[in-house]
């Protein structure tokens, strides 16, 4: 991908995923029975030269994916910040005031959605990434419906640090989002995430992520896109997701993707049909750090 003459940046390998998922996001915000609204996504496009888009089979296989995904997500953190458990179940939670989307590409919820006063939304991902996206929103003026933070960093180093030299309290809990980036890791370096994730989250913390098997089908539509594609798939958890996310304590709550298609009269595409030979399952999950009483007492 280049970027178009005089526009912000370029952006290449890993870091141009994040226009893929744009252009599907644009798509969306385009129907009448649109999931969500991202006007952000299409300014992203306009900015760079991904020229007539991936190819067709990968917009049939992903598009109802990420309509659904972006729009469970949403309500996932929102619900968080808001002190409402994501899972649906009612509990004591306090409300989460910090939300940290890893790898966050051009993910425009810092823009888009109506957070409560006083959220904090870090935006964490490479350098050149945050940088592209900063200058295209510079460019047209967004204003953040929170107050954002960008941390440049690479998650295979000690972002941990980077997150909490920039403001993050690791005492308060947080909302977390893993969307488009488990299937990019390989089974340590998702478990050494989880790890991360885990020791920086207080009681009450929540972390809301997207997962995807790797399939025939789904090879196939990378295949379409480049080879590059296929070979970032590295498979992510090596467990199912609810034990992955179980076994470090998080009480979670694990959706077929099917399942959360059809509740938005979706279809599920070829590529995520069970019924269909080739396919693999989709994943949607909400997990927990349990607030105790204990810790309520202590007001943590
Ligand atoms: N979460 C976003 C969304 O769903 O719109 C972007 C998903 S995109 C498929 C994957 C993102 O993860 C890219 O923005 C990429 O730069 C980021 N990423 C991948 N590996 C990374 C790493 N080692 N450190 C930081 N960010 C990384």
């Amino acid at each position: 991908m280049t970027h178009r003459p005089g526009g912000p940046g370029h952006l290449s390998g890993i870091g141009a995923t994040a226009l893929g998922v744009a252009v599907l996001r644009a798509l969306e915000s385009r129907r009448p029975d649109r999931l969500f609204d991202d006007p952000y996504a299409q300014l992203f496009l306009d900015a760079s030269t991904w020229p007539a888009g991936p190819a067709e089979s990968f917009l049939r296989t992903m598009s109802e994916q990420v309509a659904v995904r972006t729009r469970f997500l949403d309500d996932a953190l929102l619900a968080a910040t808001r002190g409402e458990h994501a899972g649906g179940r009612p509990g004591p939670e306090a409300a989460c005031d910090q939300v940290v989307l890893l790898g966050c590409g051009m993910d425009a919820r810092a823009y888009r959605l109506s957070w409560p006063a006083g959220t904090t939304v870090y935006e964490l991902d490479l350098p050149d990434v945050l940088a592209f996206k900063g200058a295209v929103l510079a460019e047209h003026g967004a204003t953040p419906a929170c107050r954002r933070v960008e941390v440049a960093a690479d998650l295979r180093e000690d972002w941990p640090r980077a997150l909490t030299e920039a403001g993050f309290g690791p005492s308060r809990p947080a909302a977390w989002l893993a969307e488009g980036l488990l299937y990019a890791l390989p089974p340590a370096a998702a478990d050494l995430l989880l790890d991360r994730v885990t020791g920086l989250s207080a009681p009450g913390s929540v972390l809301a992520v997207e997962h995807m098997e790797d399939s025939p089908l789904l090879r196939s539509a990378r295949a379409d896109v480049s080879r590059e594609l296929v070979d970032m798939w590295q498979g992510g958890p090596a467990e199912p997701l609810g034990e992955w996310l179980t076994k470090r304590g998080w009480i979670a709550t694990v959706r077929d993707l099917t399942e959360v298609l059809a509740e938005h009269g979706r279809t599920a595409p070829p590529a995520f049909d069970p019924a269909h030979p080739g396919s693999g399952r989709g994943r949607l999950a909400t997990a927990l750090v349990r607030v105790t009483s204990q810790s309520f007492s202590r007001g943590a």
